[in-house]
């Protein structure tokens, strides 16, 4: 069990009055002794990887979880890993392990939206389930898996789809399953590819390239495009509806693909896939378009298409439709 920080390692003055909570304060076996259940469960080995709220993360936190995960599965006493995270950007980390890890063990990354000391919080129950998840036979090969709030949802479609909701995860498709009465039931498996059957590995890599993200809204300007950071390699752009691009954008944003960047239509709904030569015609454009995959899940995507595939962008646009 791995630790990293967040609202389930957060502490509160008061029960009642959660708003006030400290987040990542309390350490990873705190929280793991707050079940005394677990010892009857799994023997566990825990250590505090991090100790910040997910919203800080960057891509180095991400290959250092990624690294250390893959160190700990290699170990043959050791039959899944359980990671302690925020919740603002669980899906990222979850999807950027899903996609770089080669095991067939299970990964769970659990937050909770409460703190421990809150009334009602949900952390010893979300910790108490991924710990249930993780052990459960049904659950090996399946990448790695968020548990939250009684559901078991793949890394690939998990969101964060509320600010304050104990309610907060959703994936587009409906999770892979619950935890029912202390049983993980699966009712549907990952289609996409991931883990041991991805082109990446999380222990060839030690940089990611930088992808940024524009969010559309009706007064978007042109400049916009000269904000984004002159490093980076692509540019997700969360079009309005099917990724739409505003007539005015159209311009700058093929400029930036002919001067080298990966412009990729996605849509700020967060559901439904965007069609590519539908509301542009990105193959004359030089643009890419995302599958169903919402921005902050293409960003990951991208940066590691871009880390193997380079500028070759119908490669870049095929692992769009393969993970
Ligand atoms: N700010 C926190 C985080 O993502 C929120 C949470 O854990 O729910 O780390």
């Amino acid at each position: 069990m791995i630790g990293t920080g967040g609202t389930i390692a957060g502490r509160g003055e008061s029960a009642a009055n959660t708003p006030a909570y400290a987040c990542s304060v309390l350490g990873i076996d705190e929280i793991l002794s707050a079940i005394p259940e677990a010892a009857a469960l799994a023997s566990f080995r825990v250590e505090q990887l991090l100790q910040i709220g997910s919203e800080n993360f960057n891509n180095d936190h991400l290959l250092k979880i990624g690294k250390r995960i893959s160190d700990v599965l290699k170990d043959d006493d050791v039959d899944g890993v359980i990671l302690t995270h925020g919740t603002d950007t669980i899906e990222e980390t979850a999807y950027f392990l899903h996609l770089t890890l080669k095991s067939p063990k299970p990964v769970v990354v659990v937050g909770s939206m409460r703190p421990p000391s809150a009334m009602s919080s949900d952390a010893s129950l979300n910790l108490y389930d991924a710990i249930l998840v993780v052990i459960h036979p049904a659950s090996r090969g399946k990448g790695t898996l968020v548990v939250a709030n009684d559901e078991i949802h793949t890394a690939r479609d998990v969101m964060k789809t509320n600010s304050f909701k104990l309610e907060a995860f959703r994936s587009p498709y409906g999770a892979l399953g619950y935890v029912v009465e202390g049983e993980p039931r699966y009712y549907r498996k990952p289609s996409r590819d991931h883990t041991v059957r991805t082109e990446w590995s999380i222990d060839a890599l030690d940089s990611l390239p930088k992808v940024d993200i524009v969010y559309a809204y009706g007064a978007l300007e042109q400049e916009v495009i000269g904000t984004v950071a002159a490093d980076a390699r692509g540019l997700i752009i969360a079009g309005t509806g099917n990724g739409n691009i505003a007539a005015r954008m159209v311009e700058p944003l093929r400029a930036a693909a002919r001067d080298g960047l990966h412009v990729v239509r996605a849509s700020r709904t967060g559901n439904g896939v965007v069609i590519r030569n539908g509301a542009q015609p990105d193959d004359d454009y030089g643009w890419l378009v995302v599958d169903d995959q919402a921005p902050q899940k293409a960003r990951i995507l991208l940066m590691l298409a871009i880390s193997s595939h380079s500028d070759d962008r119908s490669a870049l646009q095929a692992a769009f439709y393969r993970y």
